[in-house]
């Protein structure tokens, strides 16, 4: 595989003099496999330069796969030309969530902002909204897993030529902190959030991570659930998961040149202090890897085309439990027009009365309630087989360590820490269920 990095910007493009060197275009990479299948993930305005490239080698079959539709990862599609071009063949891949890709897309070329309408593009377009698992596209086994970004967004692994490389732009860490400190640090094991530690997974033995981390340490303690990565959080996992080779990207619009050259210089003093042997690069436009590494990667899986989303969503019946009436009205509020169907509980003993009765799809649950508190309704839910595996989300401002193991240990299906936003509650919710409802 040959990997070729168009746009390595987060946020908004950031030309000019100060950014010359890793480049002022929002997120876009290439990926060619050998057998000529051009991938593309994340369509920001490097999707333009990549265009004039691959228009000068039509016709093309390309699939784009989209992390998500935030502005810096669609932006530059309108100027993909590619797209202008009858000979060519695009199949468009993005996560599954409120409105469709295409309806995405679409709104986002409407007149008011762009001359060309979305259906009147001439290339073969097609659209598939995707969940998290194993697909095939393009000829290469695609693992596709949730980030943890106040939108649904999916990574990819991509697994061809006997190599990996993993795709994931925006994510932020899911836990205050990565380590148990009972245990040694620098482990899968260690790892403290069960979603922190299913991400190293995902990123485990690949011959390239291409990562966000649009943050310095400093910096992300003042933009939580901003959903992006300090760097150094980002070098700690790929070191545990046994990564070959990382690019640091999705580089913050107010580093300059300078910024992101220190930020790659501490990355790699956190390798060397880890004894891994990692490479660390912040990725710059232009920038080009490429893997052969024979039996570097699991071997391609089955299944012809993409798997099918899981079915979730519309109709999911939700049971809010809090004893503090404002949290269940902003629960409520944050997930309202995603299609399920809500009923609130103010206690313990009311949601598990509510449980046994209404059979929810999944529980929001507060950790901290008079009497019966979210881990004791999860012990009698976890010893209870009707609802063993009832998915449920723990919501607590319980950030501390011993309060997010004890969550895990009782059995919680993920932990979310207040406060937290809308559009986070949202696409964790929508996790939970998606990974419920897989068959
Ligand atoms: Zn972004
Ligand atoms: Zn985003």
């Amino acid at each position: 595989m040959e990997v070729r990095f168009w746009g390595t910007r987060g946020s908004l493009p950031t030309p000019g003099p100060q950014t010359v060197r890793f480049g002022g275009n929002t997120v876009c990479v290439e990926v060619r496999t050998g057998a000529g299948h051009v991938f593309i993930f994340d369509c920001g305005t490097g999707a333009r330069p990549l265009g004039d490239a691959l228009t000068a080698q039509a016709p093309v079959s390309a699939s784009i796969l989209f992390s998500h539709t935030h502005w810096d990862h669609i932006q530059g599609f309108p100027f993909f030309t590619p797209a202008f071009d009858p000979r060519n063949t695009i199949a468009l891949y993005g996560p599954q969530g409120g409105r469709s890709l295409h309806e995405t897309l679409a709104r986002q070329m409407e007149l008011s902002y762009f001359p060309v309408a979305l259906n009147q593009l001439p290339a073969t377009l097609s659209y598939t909204d995707l969940g998290e698992g194993a697909h095939t596209v393009g000829g290469a086994r695609i693992v596709a897993q949730y980030l943890n970004h106040p939108a649904v967004t999916l990574g990819y692994r991509v697994e061809a030529d006997g190599a990996a490389v993993v795709y994931a732009c925006d994510h932020e860490p899911f836990g205050g902190a990565l380590w148990r400190s009972d245990t040694a640090t620098g482990r899968l094991e260690s790892i403290l959030h069960e979603g922190d530690r299913r991400h190293a997974r995902f990123l485990a033995g690949a011959d390239l991570v291409i990562h966000d981390a649009q943050y310095t340490p400093e910096e992300y303690r003042a933009r939580k659930n901003w959903g992006h990565s300090p760097f150094e959080y980002v070098v700690e996992l790929a070191c545990s998961a046994g990564v070959k080779r990382l690019a640091l990207t999705h580089h913050d619009p107010s580093h300059d040149d300078a910024a992101v050259a220190e930020i790659e210089r501490h990355a790699r003093a956190v390798a060397e202090r880890r004894h891994a042997p990692l490479e660390v690069f912040c990725a710059f436009e232009g920038a080009r890897v490429l893997l052969d590494a024979p039996g570097g990667a699991p071997a391609a899986g089955p299944a012809a085309g993409p798997a099918p989303p899981a079915a979730i969503a519309s109709g999911a019946r939700v049971l809010i439990v809090d004893d503090d009436p404002v949290m269940r009205r902003l629960t409520r509020g944050a997930i309202e027009n995603d299609g399920y169907v809500l009923t609130e509980a103010a206690n313990g003993r009311e949601a598990l009365e509510r449980i046994k009765r209404e059979t929810p799809d999944l529980v929001i649950l507060d950790f901290v309630m008079p009497e019966l508190d979210g881990l004791g309704v999860l012990r009698v839910l976890r010893a209870d087989p009707a609802t063993v595996t009832l998915p449920v989300l723990l919501v607590t401002s319980q950030a501390d360590e011993d309060s997010t193991r004890a969550g895990f240990e009782v059995g919680a299906t993920d932990y979310l820490t207040k406060p937290f936003s809308s559009p986070q509650l949202s696409a964790r919710v929508r996790a939970c269920l998606a990974r419920a409802s897989r068959p």
